[in-house]
């Protein structure tokens, strides 16, 4: 077992090489970035030393957005662990109250039923009417107390209610807000993979046929080095609502990560949904772009698109992997177009 001092001093190694790296690229050591990169060094997290092995090999700028970015792919798991520990608080706590409440006016009632039983008894020795008087009083101050009781118990039970359905409002929105991205206001990759399993899902009960398409921006990176990362995240929010006001009701836009974005179309087959790509390909690269403040004109921006139909014995593993192969044909083929799995397909296999 490791002791505090082996802990101490494998902890120590890690921040000595992790802190020089952050300080090389301007990371500032904040909690989060530290976390990043204190897991980098550590090197068992694949995807995340992949992640960044790739952004130090690019030469990318850590821009506090990138870093917020980055810490909230790999851990962001962490601020829902945190709000279900919130919730759980919340929740208990009106529980206890009504719990309380109600245990404090079940001793009061059965201390009152007592009472009552006893009034009964005394009325029956009473010989004097001063006796029977004094019995009334008694009674009718412990009915009081007993009233005013169960109004306050009504009270609590309201504000409980209350408080139990503001709780369930601010979950709904949360809910709501866990499954879009926050940049585009598109639906995020959570709630994409979520979409494809129930589409899946429905493809394997009654063969209802769908689309993917996936887009990728061409030249993303030589844009943001170009107007700076500000100005890429407003193409970003371009991007998102070119694809939500192009898309028809049933159709279902997400931004996949970064400068990548998916679209399922439910009873879509292939054929239509690369007509729907070419229209989504064509108004993009037709719009010439020009910043909202300054005025300045930022040219055209493309992007690459691959297509693929949902077939037999599928799994959602691979038909995101023929998207994505006839998406990357595209890039190769010289970009701003539209592949789809059959342009992949070796000649022949048809
Ligand atoms: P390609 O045509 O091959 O796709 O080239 P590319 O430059 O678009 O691709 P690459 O994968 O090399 O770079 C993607 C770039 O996208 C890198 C990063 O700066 C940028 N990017 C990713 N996410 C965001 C984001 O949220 N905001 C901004 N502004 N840029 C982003
Ligand atoms: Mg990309
Ligand atoms: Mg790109």
């Amino acid at each position: 077992m490791e002791t505090f001092d082996d802990e101490l001093t494998t902890s120590l190694q890690i921040a000595r090489r992790a802190i020089p790296k952050m300080t090389q690229r301007k990371v500032p050591p904040t909690p989060d970035n530290y976390r990043v990169w204190y897991e980098y060094c550590i090197g068992c997290n694949e995807q995340l030393a992949e992640k960044i092995n790739k952004l130090i090999s690019s030469d990318n700028v850590f821009t506090p957005e990138l870093n917020q970015e980055i810490h909230k792919k790999y851990f962001g798991k962490d601020k829902e662990k945190k709000l279900v520990e919130e919730v759980q608080r919340q929740a208990s706590k009106i529980l206890k109250t009504i719990l309380d409440d109600i245990l404090s006016t079940n001793d009061l009632a059965a201390d009152y039923a007592n009472k009552l039983k006893d009034y009964s008894s005394t009325l029956d020795d009473a010989s004097h009417l001063s006796q029977i008087q004094d019995i009334v009083q008694d009674m009718i101050k412990d009915t009081n107390q007993m009233a005013e009781s169960t109004v306050r118990m009504k009270e609590n039970f309201q504000k409980a209610t209350t408080d139990a359905e503001n709780l369930r409002e601010q979950l709904n929105i949360t809910a709501r807000e866990a499954l879009i991205d926050a940049l585009t206001g598109l639906n995020n990759r959570k709630a994409f993979d979520k979409r494809l399993r129930e589409l899946h899902g429905a493809f394997e009960e009654d063969k209802t046929p769908f689309s993917v398409i996936m887009l990728d921006i061409d030249f993303f990176k030589k844009f943001n080095d170009k107007y700076g990362h500000k100005i890429g995240d407003e193409v970003l929010q371009f991007v998102g609502s070119l694809l939500y006001n192009t898309l028809k009701g049933r159709d279902f836009p997400a931004r996949y990560g970064g400068e990548e974005f998916v679209i399922l179309l439910p009873a879509t087959v292939l054929d239509n949904a690369c007509i729907v790509a070419e229209e989504i390909r064509r108004r993009m690269s037709e719009k010439r772009l020009k910043h909202v403040r300054t005025g300045e004109g930022l040219g055209r921006i493309t992007a690459s698109f691959g297509v693929a139909e949902i077939a037999l014995d599928d799994t959602i593993d691979s038909l995101l992997e023929r998207a994505d192969k006839a998406l990357y044909l595209a890039k190769d083929s010289g970009r701003n177009n539209v592949k789809s799995e059959k342009d992949v397909k070796p000649k022949g296999t048809d």
